[in-house]
Protein backbone atom coordinates (compact mmCIF):
# COMPACT_ATOMS: atom_id res chain seq x y z
CA UNK A 1 0.00 0.00 0.00
CA UNK A 2 1.47 3.41 -0.87
CA UNK A 3 0.50 6.75 -0.30
CA UNK A 4 -2.00 6.85 -2.53
CA UNK A 5 -4.14 4.02 -0.77
CA UNK A 6 -3.68 5.38 2.53
CA UNK A 7 -5.95 6.68 5.51
CA UNK A 8 -3.80 9.45 7.30
CA UNK A 9 -5.09 11.42 10.49
CA UNK A 10 -3.42 14.58 10.89
CA UNK A 11 -3.34 16.68 14.42
CA UNK A 12 -2.15 20.32 14.08
CA UNK A 13 -3.25 20.38 10.92
CA UNK A 14 -4.87 23.69 11.47
CA UNK A 15 -1.59 25.32 10.27
CA UNK A 16 2.27 24.85 9.51
CA UNK A 17 3.59 21.48 8.60
CA UNK A 18 0.46 19.84 9.75
CA UNK A 19 -1.28 21.71 7.00
CA UNK A 20 1.00 20.86 4.30
CA UNK A 21 1.59 17.53 5.06
CA UNK A 22 -2.19 17.38 4.82
CA UNK A 23 -1.99 19.30 1.51
CA UNK A 24 0.91 17.16 0.15
CA UNK A 25 -0.99 13.81 1.00
CA UNK A 26 -4.07 14.66 -0.19
CA UNK A 27 -2.84 15.63 -3.75
CA UNK A 28 -1.05 12.29 -3.79
CA UNK A 29 -4.30 10.65 -3.16
CA UNK A 30 -4.49 9.88 0.66
CA UNK A 31 -7.69 9.98 2.52
CA UNK A 32 -6.62 12.65 5.45
CA UNK A 33 -8.44 13.03 8.93
CA UNK A 34 -7.57 16.69 10.20
CA UNK A 35 -7.78 17.76 13.71
CA UNK A 36 -7.05 20.88 15.47
CA UNK A 37 -8.72 23.53 17.62
CA UNK A 38 -9.38 26.26 14.76
CA UNK A 39 -12.05 24.53 13.29
CA UNK A 40 -12.48 27.10 10.78
CA UNK A 41 -9.33 26.32 9.00
CA UNK A 42 -9.91 22.81 8.72
CA UNK A 43 -12.80 23.31 7.49
CA UNK A 44 -11.58 25.66 4.74
CA UNK A 45 -8.85 23.30 3.93
CA UNK A 46 -10.84 20.51 3.85
CA UNK A 47 -12.88 22.27 1.60
CA UNK A 48 -9.70 23.34 -0.91
CA UNK A 49 -8.92 19.40 -0.89
CA UNK A 50 -12.19 18.10 -1.48
CA UNK A 51 -12.61 20.91 -4.23
CA UNK A 52 -9.31 19.99 -6.28
CA UNK A 53 -10.42 16.06 -5.77
CA UNK A 54 -8.75 15.00 -2.69
CA UNK A 55 -10.63 12.73 0.01
CA UNK A 56 -10.85 15.16 3.71
CA UNK A 57 -12.38 15.36 6.64
CA UNK A 58 -11.73 17.44 9.78
CA UNK A 59 -12.65 17.26 13.68
CA UNK A 60 -12.20 19.88 16.64
CA UNK A 61 -9.39 18.24 18.06
CA UNK A 62 -7.69 19.02 21.95
CA UNK A 63 -4.85 17.17 21.99
CA UNK A 64 -4.57 17.40 26.04
CA UNK A 65 -7.80 15.79 25.69
CA UNK A 66 -7.92 12.04 25.32
CA UNK A 67 -11.36 11.90 23.88
CA UNK A 68 -10.61 14.10 20.99
CA UNK A 69 -8.06 11.77 19.65
CA UNK A 70 -10.67 8.81 19.99
CA UNK A 71 -12.85 11.23 18.17
CA UNK A 72 -10.21 11.68 15.59
CA UNK A 73 -9.70 8.35 14.89
CA UNK A 74 -13.24 7.66 15.03
CA UNK A 75 -13.94 9.76 12.32
CA UNK A 76 -11.07 8.27 10.32
CA UNK A 77 -12.99 4.94 10.12
CA UNK A 78 -16.80 6.24 9.83
CA UNK A 79 -15.63 8.02 6.86
CA UNK A 80 -12.54 6.10 5.30
CA UNK A 81 -13.20 2.77 7.21
CA UNK A 82 -9.77 2.63 8.89
CA UNK A 83 -7.00 4.31 9.94
CA UNK A 84 -3.32 3.47 8.27
CA UNK A 85 -1.20 6.14 9.51
CA UNK A 86 -1.42 9.01 12.95
CA UNK A 87 0.73 11.77 12.30
CA UNK A 88 1.29 13.58 15.86
CA UNK A 89 2.16 16.39 14.83
CA UNK A 90 0.39 19.16 17.32
CA UNK A 91 2.83 21.20 19.22
CA UNK A 92 3.87 24.17 20.85
CA UNK A 93 6.93 25.96 21.98
CA UNK A 94 7.74 28.45 24.61
CA UNK A 95 11.04 29.73 24.55
CA UNK A 96 12.92 31.27 27.78
CA UNK A 97 15.52 30.68 30.09
CA UNK A 98 14.65 28.05 32.57
CA UNK A 99 15.36 30.94 35.54
CA UNK A 100 12.21 32.67 33.97
CA UNK A 101 9.98 30.02 35.77
CA UNK A 102 7.58 30.03 32.93
CA UNK A 103 5.84 27.06 35.21
CA UNK A 104 2.39 27.95 32.95
CA UNK A 105 4.61 27.39 29.87
CA UNK A 106 6.10 24.45 31.02
CA UNK A 107 3.43 22.35 31.81
CA UNK A 108 1.51 23.60 28.23
CA UNK A 109 4.22 22.40 26.45
CA UNK A 110 4.36 18.51 28.43
CA UNK A 111 0.25 19.22 28.15
CA UNK A 112 0.80 19.46 24.29
CA UNK A 113 3.89 18.07 22.79
CA UNK A 114 3.72 14.81 25.07
CA UNK A 115 0.90 14.06 26.61
CA UNK A 116 -0.75 14.62 23.34
CA UNK A 117 1.23 12.48 21.37
CA UNK A 118 0.29 9.41 24.02
CA UNK A 119 -3.46 10.14 23.79
CA UNK A 120 -2.52 10.20 19.91
CA UNK A 121 -1.21 6.10 20.47
CA UNK A 122 -3.81 4.69 23.53
CA UNK A 123 -6.16 6.18 20.52
CA UNK A 124 -4.33 4.64 17.15
CA UNK A 125 -2.72 1.73 18.78
CA UNK A 126 -5.81 -0.76 19.28
CA UNK A 127 -7.22 -0.09 15.67
CA UNK A 128 -3.66 -0.70 14.00
CA UNK A 129 -2.90 -3.93 15.85
CA UNK A 130 -7.20 -5.18 15.07
CA UNK A 131 -6.43 -4.00 11.28
CA UNK A 132 -2.85 -5.77 12.21
CA UNK A 133 -0.83 -2.48 10.86
CA UNK A 134 -0.27 0.89 11.59
CA UNK A 135 2.48 3.89 11.53
CA UNK A 136 2.44 6.32 14.25
CA UNK A 137 4.77 8.77 12.40
CA UNK A 138 5.70 12.01 15.37
CA UNK A 139 6.71 15.53 14.54
CA UNK A 140 9.92 16.31 16.78
CA UNK A 141 12.65 18.68 16.37
CA UNK A 142 16.23 19.31 16.01
CA UNK A 143 15.54 21.33 18.87
CA UNK A 144 16.17 17.58 21.21
CA UNK A 145 19.49 17.23 19.03
CA UNK A 146 21.23 20.27 19.53
CA UNK A 147 20.50 21.23 22.99
CA UNK A 148 20.53 25.26 23.30
CA UNK A 149 20.13 27.96 26.19
CA UNK A 150 16.20 29.18 26.24
CA UNK A 151 15.00 25.63 24.98
CA UNK A 152 15.05 23.29 27.24
CA UNK A 153 11.74 22.27 28.33
CA UNK A 154 10.82 22.35 24.92
CA UNK A 155 13.88 19.84 23.77
CA UNK A 156 12.99 17.70 26.78
CA UNK A 157 9.49 17.21 25.56
CA UNK A 158 10.43 16.35 22.13
CA UNK A 159 12.96 14.20 23.67
CA UNK A 160 10.65 12.43 25.76
CA UNK A 161 8.35 11.34 22.44
CA UNK A 162 11.76 10.56 20.96
CA UNK A 163 12.62 8.19 24.01
CA UNK A 164 9.08 6.62 23.89
CA UNK A 165 8.90 5.83 20.93
CA UNK A 166 12.24 4.26 20.62
CA UNK A 167 10.69 1.90 23.64
CA UNK A 168 7.56 1.19 21.15
CA UNK A 169 8.96 0.15 18.53
CA UNK A 170 10.85 -2.26 20.60
CA UNK A 171 7.54 -3.58 21.95
CA UNK A 172 6.34 -3.51 18.46
CA UNK A 173 8.41 -6.37 16.85
CA UNK A 174 5.60 -8.51 15.39
CA UNK A 175 5.66 -6.34 12.42
CA UNK A 176 2.04 -4.36 12.92
CA UNK A 177 3.33 -1.45 14.04
CA UNK A 178 5.69 1.09 12.19
CA UNK A 179 7.02 4.09 14.24
CA UNK A 180 9.04 7.40 12.67
CA UNK A 181 10.14 10.26 14.32
CA UNK A 182 10.62 13.42 12.25
CA UNK A 183 13.32 15.62 13.57
CA UNK A 184 12.65 19.66 11.60
CA UNK A 185 15.13 22.50 11.90
CA UNK A 186 13.59 26.02 11.50
CA UNK A 187 10.79 25.89 9.36
CA UNK A 188 8.59 28.96 8.28
CA UNK A 189 5.70 28.08 10.58
CA UNK A 190 3.51 30.13 13.24
CA UNK A 191 5.14 28.39 15.63
CA UNK A 192 7.32 31.18 16.69
CA UNK A 193 4.05 33.37 17.46
CA UNK A 194 3.66 32.08 20.63
CA UNK A 195 6.86 30.99 21.74
CA UNK A 196 7.86 34.28 22.65
CA UNK A 197 6.03 36.72 25.27
CA UNK A 198 8.65 39.97 24.97
CA UNK A 199 7.51 41.72 21.81
CA UNK A 200 11.15 42.71 20.81
CA UNK A 201 12.53 39.08 20.91
CA UNK A 202 9.53 37.95 19.26
CA UNK A 203 9.81 40.01 16.23
CA UNK A 204 13.21 39.28 16.15
CA UNK A 205 12.85 35.58 16.45
CA UNK A 206 10.51 35.86 13.65
CA UNK A 207 13.07 37.35 11.23
CA UNK A 208 15.60 34.72 12.08
CA UNK A 209 12.42 32.29 11.43
CA UNK A 210 11.91 33.75 8.01
CA UNK A 211 15.48 34.59 7.41
CA UNK A 212 16.54 31.56 7.71
CA UNK A 213 13.19 28.40 8.05
CA UNK A 214 12.63 26.38 4.92
CA UNK A 215 9.24 25.28 3.80
CA UNK A 216 7.07 23.13 5.44
CA UNK A 217 6.46 21.38 1.93
CA UNK A 218 9.44 20.08 3.06
CA UNK A 219 9.16 18.47 5.88
CA UNK A 220 5.84 17.23 4.71
CA UNK A 221 7.74 15.42 1.21
CA UNK A 222 10.15 14.22 4.58
CA UNK A 223 6.73 12.08 6.39
CA UNK A 224 5.90 11.52 2.61
CA UNK A 225 8.73 9.45 2.47
CA UNK A 226 8.00 7.44 5.26
CA UNK A 227 4.94 6.63 4.47
CA UNK A 228 5.51 5.47 1.39
CA UNK A 229 7.91 2.21 2.00
CA UNK A 230 6.79 -1.01 1.42
CA UNK A 231 5.15 -2.35 4.80
CA UNK A 232 8.36 -4.41 5.72
CA UNK A 233 10.47 -0.92 5.47
CA UNK A 234 10.36 1.53 8.87
CA UNK A 235 11.91 4.77 8.70
CA UNK A 236 12.97 5.33 12.14
CA UNK A 237 14.34 9.01 12.04
CA UNK A 238 14.83 11.64 9.56
CA UNK A 239 16.11 15.19 9.84
CA UNK A 240 15.35 17.78 7.86
CA UNK A 241 16.65 21.57 8.39
CA UNK A 242 17.92 24.36 6.39
CA UNK A 243 21.38 23.73 5.03
CA UNK A 244 22.45 27.17 6.43
CA UNK A 245 21.32 26.01 9.92
CA UNK A 246 23.98 25.60 12.34
P1 LIG B 1 2.23 25.87 13.87
O1 LIG B 1 2.09 26.73 15.07
O2 LIG B 1 2.04 26.46 12.54
O3 LIG B 1 1.29 24.59 14.01
C1 LIG B 1 1.04 23.98 15.22
C2 LIG B 1 -0.22 23.16 15.10
O4 LIG B 1 -0.47 22.49 16.35
C3 LIG B 1 -1.43 24.01 14.78
O5 LIG B 1 -2.19 23.35 13.80
C4 LIG B 1 -2.18 24.05 16.09
O6 LIG B 1 -3.58 24.08 15.83
C5 LIG B 1 -1.80 22.72 16.69
N1 LIG B 1 -2.01 22.68 18.13
C6 LIG B 1 -1.41 23.42 19.09
N2 LIG B 1 -1.92 23.11 20.29
C7 LIG B 1 -2.87 22.17 20.07
C8 LIG B 1 -3.75 21.45 20.91
N3 LIG B 1 -3.80 21.65 22.24
N4 LIG B 1 -4.59 20.55 20.35
C9 LIG B 1 -4.58 20.34 19.01
N5 LIG B 1 -3.77 20.99 18.18
C10 LIG B 1 -2.92 21.89 18.70
O7 LIG B 1 3.70 25.25 14.02
P2 LIG B 1 4.46 24.08 13.23
O8 LIG B 1 3.74 23.66 12.04
O9 LIG B 1 5.85 24.52 13.13
O10 LIG B 1 4.42 22.92 14.33
C11 LIG B 1 4.10 21.57 14.03
C12 LIG B 1 5.04 20.66 14.80
O11 LIG B 1 6.36 20.84 14.31
C13 LIG B 1 5.10 20.95 16.31
O12 LIG B 1 5.10 19.74 17.03
C14 LIG B 1 6.44 21.66 16.47
O13 LIG B 1 6.96 21.50 17.75
C15 LIG B 1 7.24 20.94 15.40
N6 LIG B 1 8.46 21.63 14.97
C16 LIG B 1 8.42 22.83 14.35
C17 LIG B 1 9.57 23.46 13.95
C18 LIG B 1 9.60 24.81 13.28
O14 LIG B 1 10.68 25.39 13.12
N7 LIG B 1 8.47 25.34 12.86
C19 LIG B 1 10.90 22.84 14.19
C20 LIG B 1 10.82 21.55 14.81
C21 LIG B 1 9.66 20.98 15.19
P3 LIG B 1 -4.68 24.87 16.66
O15 LIG B 1 -4.03 26.06 17.28
O16 LIG B 1 -5.71 25.19 15.63
O17 LIG B 1 -5.17 23.86 17.67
Amino acid sequence: MTVQDKVIAITGASSGIGEATARHLASHGAAVVLGARRTDRLDQLVQEITAAGGRAAAVRVDVTDPDDLRSLVDLALARFGRLDVLVANAGISRISPITDFDVEGWSAMVDVNVKGVLHGIAAALPVFRAQGSGHLVTVVSTSGLKIVPTQAVYAGTKNAVRTLLEALRQESTDGVLRTTSISPGYVRTELIDSAVDDPQLRAQAKQNMSDLGIDPTAVARAIAFAIDQPDDVEIGDLTIRPTRQG
